[in-house]
């Protein structure tokens, strides 16, 4: 870790960057710029058969980095005053040498004459035009070489289809820096050795962005020009609570966010006292509050936080950074460790939601990741009915599972009933294919429900409340596809609102028609982990929520200080209205009525 000698900067070199704030905190950190670099390439011989091969990667890869550039560059548009210039032509610079440039000719004439790969041939082709400039001892061209380099990188990385860093092997509270921080590549993070991220990609409630609030890590997403500021090892501080990064930052600035980070530490330390006390309203209304989790640490954190379940298990990890795909016992093993971990708290697994912006290596021969709108096609529950093979290892493994204590099993991205009846059946065959083999399994099946995160499922909640044994609201995706507002996009993260109206008419449809069927429903989408929603959500009639581990005192804190008639008869009001300003105005001024402190003593405590 570096010291705070080092970290002592000139005043004038420090920039402030405001970005997303995606997941609270503040990290002070050397920085580590995540993906400008070079990757190890190796050399391979082709064949003469293999050129035209090795030439279509190429000009795919050429075709990708187009593609990246372009978006970086619309983003740098909206940047303030001249940044939008400089970025912007350092990126046309860019787009230029993906152009028929001596480094296009020259890859794409090596590839045939030399018979190698075309990762080598940028390499070499790098190097000689290097040379060539150097010999020449003009400072311009010089520069220049280091942008053909960061070209030729982008290049070699679209080719390897692989994120540059090894991020697991990182140290001494490094805050990273990247393009893009994909979910795949958080997951790989260890928060005892990362300090946080940034990246110039990526909105508040993608994937990437639930993972770092799981992990804890303070993260701040879509900062466009974040890189071309940004320089290795220099001190950052990534204000995730703000979502403002500082880079280079001034003594004082320092000193200013280290007695921050000691608030937040010491709010920590004082929100824990609530673990133990249940999450009940003044009024007397008890909540059941779970958690969500994805990694097997997690269900410490969720029993450390008063987690009463969990209610989420997000499967899909399990199929992240690795080229084959997890088997049935791996799988047994994982969700066995969740369940016997939980000691006879129910556990709620998903079958994988893959797919949208979560597509691992392993399954890219299954689902296609280029297409237009991977989050309208073949994600989640379609996937793994299309592919029954994908569905009855899963299912097999969580039969199995629910022989160590109480498990339901949840459907993602349910659009219609017949995706839940025949999800029924397969787990059904399953369970006798199971034992047949000789393998127990309980009696009685685990609940199958569905989750409510498509604007269909909450408009048709009645007909899948027929066929589901309970229904999980996604708001992430509710809001998404309600709003047609993509989770992980910047630039439309402003209409991406759970407070438009609409999307509280689809919540309050399917907790309706969960209510007159008689099935339980609860949320486990991102707002049901913060305080804010909280009164709404309770006024709206659910009374389970799921969340981050981590965000479980603050919200028990919030019902432990809320009246329940007050906060229906706020609601009632708020479904009255018809434009989100006023909702958020109406929400924000009964929250403020809360209590300022927690209050440890509460009724039944
Ligand atoms: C959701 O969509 O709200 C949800 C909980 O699922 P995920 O975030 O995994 O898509
Ligand atoms: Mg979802």
């Amino acid at each position: 870790m570096r010291t705070d000698e080092t970290f002592r900067t000139e005043r004038g070199s420090e920039q402030r960057l405001q970005g997303i704030g995606v997941s609270a905190g503040i990290a002070i950190g050397a920085a580590y710029i995540g993906d400008r670099g070079e990757l190890p390439v190796s050399e391979s011989r082709i064949d003469e058969a293999a050129i035209e091969h090795e030439r279509g990667r190429f000009a795919e890869a050429v075709s990708a980095s187009i593609k990246q550039l372009r978006k970086l560059k619309t983003r740098a548009m909206a940047l303030p005053g001249s940044a939008a210039d400089e970025i912007g032509s350092l990126l046309d610079a860019h787009l230029a040498m993906l152009a028929n440039s001596r480094l296009i000719r020259g890859v794409h004439r090596r590839i045939g004459r030399a018979r190698i790969n075309t990762e080598r041939a940028i390499q070499i082709e790098i190097d000689e035009i290097g040379k060539t400039f150097s010999e020449m001892d003009d400072a311009y061209l010089a520069a220049r070489i280091d942008d053909i380099r960061v070209v030729g990188a982008r290049l070699i990385r679209n080719l390897l289809k692989k994120p540059y860093v090894a991020y697991s092997s990182l140290s001494g509270g490094a805050i990273i820096l990247a393009e893009e921080v994909t979910p795949a590549d958080t997951a790989l993070m260890d928060p005892r050795r990362i300090g946080g991220f940034a990246a110039e990609f990526g909105g508040h409630d993608g994937h990437t962005a639930i993972m770092a609030r799981a992990l804890g890590l303070p993260a701040v997403l879509g900062i466009p020009g974040l890189l071309d500021r940004a320089q290795a090892e220099v001190p950052v501080i990534v204000d995730g609570t703000e979502g403002i990064v500082i880079l280079e930052p001034a003594a004082e600035t320092l000193r200013a966010y280290k007695a921050q980070q000691q608030e937040v530490a010491r709010e920590r330390r004082y929100l824990n006292r609530l673990r133990r006390l249940p999450a009940v309203t003044k009024d007397g209304v008890e909540i059941r509050l779970e958690a969500n989790v994805e990694l097997p640490v997690e269900v410490e954190q969720a029993l450390d936080n008063g987690a009463v379940g969990l209610g989420l298990v997000r499967t899909e990890f399990l199929y992240m950074n690795r080229e084959d795909l997890p088997g049935e016992d791996e799988q047994y093993s994982f969700f066995a460790a969740l369940v016997s971990g939980m000691e006879g708290r129910p556990v709620t697994l998903r079958t994988f939601d893959i797919g949208g912006d979560k597509l691992p290596e392993a399954l890219a021969g299954y689902a296609a990741s280029d297409i237009a709108n991977p989050a309208l096609g073949l994600r989640a529950i379609r996937l793994s009915l299309k592919d029954r093979r994908l569905l009855d290892v899963q299912l097999a493994a969580m039969l199995r599972a629910a022989n160590s204590g109480p498990v339901r099993i949840m459907l993602p991205m349910i659009s219609t009933p017949d995706e839940i009846r025949r999800t029924r059946e397969a787990m059904e065959q399953v369970a006798r294919r199971l034992k047949r083999r000789g393998v127990r399994v309980p009696k009685e099946l685990p609940p199958l429900g569905a989750m409510i995160e498509v604007p269909a499922a909450a408009l048709a909640a009645d007909a899948l409340a027929a066929e589901a044994d309970f229904f999980a609201i996604g708001t992430n995706d509710l809001v998404q596809y309600t709003l047609a507002a993509d989770r992980t996009d910047e630039t439309v993260a402003h209409l991406y609102n759970p407070l438009h109206p609409a999307v509280l008419r689809l919540i309050q449809f399917a907790v309706e028609a969960a209510t007159r069927r008689g099935i339980p429903i609860s949320i486990c989408g991102e707002i049901a982990g913060d305080p804010r929603y909280a009164a709404l959500l309770l006024g709206l009639g659910l009374r389970e929520l799921s969340m981050s581990p981590r965000n479980i005192p603050r919200v028990k804190q919030r019902i432990r200080s809320l009246d329940m008639v007050a906060a229906g008869r706020r609601t009632r009001a708020i479904m009255d209205q018809s434009d989100s300003e006023r909702i958020a105005a109406l929400l924000d001024d009964f929250n403020a009525t809360a209590e300022p402190r927690l209050s440890i003593g509460g009724p039944k405590s």
